[in-house]
């Protein structure tokens, strides 16, 4: 039985992860879930998985679940309550780390000193803190087993190889809602047309990432920490089916894939339950209806997004964390009607051209350069 402690439990990752837990009762056991401010969601899960403690980390929601709930859990709030429950290292097994942005930086450390197994959904941690996160998972012996599924195709690509005879990884895009509009045409796109997207349902933040394709760029970075390659070897192409998830290539010639319907499922299971298999017939992947798979250069002048995440690796300290807050700042402004599609690459590139990058990278470097990229742009907007 594995004890799984949940960061994020209702947003879609969170919930595909208790759709697993509730299909295998008798491996895997919540202990504590988190929320920022979805109580009624929170309510529900509470009552059908009975954890031991939960994080409301919006202050005056807490107390409102306090007031339905009673003492039947531990409801914690408020700053630091995320970095406390991740503390409880005698409490769990598995950290699946799935709030959307920077705010699940600092519970990820934690768990990893607590040498506890990491199930990463939270890409920006590893975009902003990478080479942090890599060397704190080596000095205490904590495993990092990714959720983002194309990470996690490379990495089953990737068991039982020697990492010697990698020629490239090639990670698969979907080339999200816009794949086929010209650049002007993105100019006036919506922000209901930038939130359909046509494989995969997520969180809002990586709706609007996938349709600029800065997913894919973060995606390279979190490639580049989780593999050790350089960029040169990690490679993108748009398959719109999302039907083969990544692709490492071998130096003999040989490509391996791994592929399913795209449901996130697959990887988050995997991730708990790494190096075994358990049998699931939850996600059913049927070729006879897929009928084809097709494969594209991705356009770099359309989707100036992913030259921009390219660019960092090579400006490394601080720069993917100038990269990751403005991007957050971005489509934060672009969900609520202030700027347009278009102007998120452009605040990035701003802010990219504005802050200095710290060279040296540790945690306070890190939360220096969020603070001061998030203080730049805001400005503009008051
Ligand atoms: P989501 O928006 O659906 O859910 C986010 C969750 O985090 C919610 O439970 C919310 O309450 C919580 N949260 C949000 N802001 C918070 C804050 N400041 N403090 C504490 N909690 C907060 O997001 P999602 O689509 O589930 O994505 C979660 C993470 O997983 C992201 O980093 C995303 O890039 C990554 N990811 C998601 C998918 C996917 O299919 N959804 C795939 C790959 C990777
Ligand atoms: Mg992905």
């Amino acid at each position: 039985m594995k004890k799984i402690l949940l960061l994020g439990s209702t947003g879609s990752i969170g919930l595909n992860t208790l759709e697993l837990v509730r299909a295998f009762p008798d491996k895997f056991r919540i202990v504590g879930l988190t929320v920022n401010k979805n109580i009624e969601e929170l309510e529900k899960q509470i009552r059908e998985f009975s954890p031991k403690f939960v994080v409301v980390t919006d202050q005056s929601k807490a107390v409102e679940l306090k007031k339905k709930i009673g003492s039947s859990c531990e409801v914690i709030s408020g700053e630091g309550s995320l970095t406390e429950i991740t503390k409880r290292g005698d409490e769990y097994d598995i950290l699946l780390s799935a709030i959307v942005g920077f705010a699940g930086l600092e519970p990820t450390i934690e768990a990893i000193k607590q040498q506890k197994r990491i199930a990463l959904a939270n890409k920006e941690t590893l975009v902003v803190a990478g080479e942090i996160i890599i060397n704190l998972c080596k000095e205490y012996g904590a495993e990092l087993i990714p959720v983002d599924s194309e990470h996690s195709a490379i990495f089953q690509c990737l068991t039982g190889e020697d990492k010697s005879y990698i020629n490239k990884l090639i990670l698969t895009a979907s080339g999200g809602p816009f794949l086929n509009k010209t650049l002007s045409e993105l100019e006036n796109v919506t922000v209901s047309e930038s939130l359909n997207h046509p494989n995969w349902k997520m969180g809002s933040k990586i709706t609007i990432d996938s349709a600029t394709m800065m997913n894919k760029g973060l995606e390279v970075i979190e490639a580049y920490w989780l593999f050790n390659l350089p960029k040169e070897k990690i490679e993108i192409v748009v398959h719109p089916q999302s039907i083969i998830h990544s692709m490492v290539e071998f130096i003999d010639g040989s490509i391996k894939a791994q592929l399913s319907r795209p449901d996130m499922k697959l990887p988050i299971l995997y991730a708990l339950t790494y190096p075994q298999r358990l049998g699931f017939e939850g996600v059913i992947t049927d070729f006879k209806k897929i009928g084809q798979m097709t494969f594209f250069e991705p356009n770099f002048d359309k989707f100036v997004s992913l030259k921009l995440a390219y660019d960092v690796i090579d400006e490394g300290g601080t720069a993917p964390c100038i990269l990751n807050a403005a991007n957050e700042i971005a489509v934060e402004k672009f969900l609520s009607g202030k700027i347009k599609f278009f102007q998120i690459p452009e605040l990035v590139k701003d802010a990219l051209d504005n802050i200095k990058t710290i060279r040296q990278i540790t945690i306070e470097s890190v939360y220096e350069c969020d603070l001061l990229t998030r203080e730049y742009l805001n400005k503009k907007f008051s």
